[in-house]
């Protein structure tokens, strides 16, 4: 046997992206090689430009709705390609449903043709405005299909459908998770969501814009918690969704406070229409994960929010 084995592959849609980019990263660090596939429709070449170099990286802009033809070995493959906050897919509707549809079945094909493990990044959205509190893996969600926000929720709901689909028939090895609201270097600043809104107002002195009264609630995890997370359901996981996410639920008026008080800010907090469809509550119960995986986030919320802030800090300047 030669010295040199030939490492496994990954391969990632939306690998420019927030969570994708950083999910590259991890993966590289176990010692495989990875397909880093993305459109740049909301991903960004800054996003993978400090791995440049690296030789087991390989980038390619694709769109995977179009059919993913890739040679060679492949031992993972993982979808994370999505717009995933609410302003940018309510103003890429079409080609949000697409890629959770057409872009998740041309993903699961690719993993078939190759045996390999197929990885969903599905979302916490899934539940829609939920009516049962924390949200846990068995429930089925509130969503209203015909809302701004049902090109995402209901994409990512056809897309577990498909994996399992492809399960149950083709014997795919498959896995699902629901993401919940994440956060960490790498956010896009203008993304519209309430972590980079408040940390960009905050820093340049703006109004703090909290939609509503503000009692709506998330649960922020940081992203290497998310990582870890994504990386235990490769490892142990099984076709069931499994939460990811932060338990430490806050209302997005605490978030604001918090904030100011973190960037020592002299913003004042303003009120804003809430959006159609906000979900009131969401918070992971994360039961199942820490039984079947033995995963938790570690990163307490002020912490991350620290860590973020900085990241803000250094792309504003
Ligand atoms: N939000 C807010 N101000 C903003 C942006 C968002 O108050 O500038 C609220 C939004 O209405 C929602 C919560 O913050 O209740 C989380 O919104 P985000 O867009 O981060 O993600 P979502 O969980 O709704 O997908």
């Amino acid at each position: 046997m030669g010295a040199t084995s030939v490492k496994e592959r990954a391969v990632v849609s939306g690998g420019a992206g927030f969570i994708g980019s950083h999910l590259c990263e991890a993966l590289l660090a176990r010692g495989l090689s990875v397909l880093a596939l993305d459109n740049f429709i909301t991903g960004s070449r800054d996003n993978l430009a400090h791995l440049r170099g690296n030789p087991d990286l390989e980038f390619r802009q694709a769109d995977v709705n179009h059919g993913v033809f890739i040679g060679g070995d492949v031992r993972y493959v993982l979808h994370f390609a999505s717009p995933a906050s609410p302003p940018q897919y309510d103003s890429n509707p079409i080609h949000t449903l697409k890629v959770g549809t057409v872009g998740t079945m041309n993903m699961l094909g690719l993993a078939r043709a190759k045996k390999a493990t197929f990885l969903l990044a599905s979302t916490s959205e899934v539940y829609g405005d939920p009516l049962i509190h924390p949200q846990p893996e068995s429930y089925w969600g509130n969503v209203n299909p015909i809302g701004p926000r049902g090109c995402y929720d209901e994409a990512k709901r056809c897309a577990e459908a498909y994996a399992m689909a492809y399960h149950r028939t083709h014997q795919v090895d498959t896995r699902i998770i629901r993401i919940f609201n994440t956060h960490g270097p790498r956010m896009q600043v203008s993304d519209g969501r309430a972590v980079p809104n408040f940390m960009a107002q905050a820093i340049r002195g703006e109004p703090i814009t909290v939609y509503g009264d503000g009692s709506q609630t998330r649960s922020l995890c940081y992203v290497s918690d998310l990582v870890r997370g994504v990386l235990a359901v490769l490892d142990r996981g099984d076709e069931f969704p499994v939460n990811l996410g932060n338990p430490e639920e806050v209302t997005m008026l605490e978030l604001a406070e918090t904030i100011v008080l973190l960037a020592g800010s002299k913003s004042e907090i303003v009120h804003k229409e809430l959006p159609i469809d906000d979900p009131k509550q969401r918070r992971p119960d994360i039961t199942h994960a820490r039984k079947l995986l033995g995963w938790e986030p570690e990163v307490r919320l002020e912490d991350g929010l620290g860590r973020t802030l900085e990241y803000f800090r250094s792309v504003l300047r």
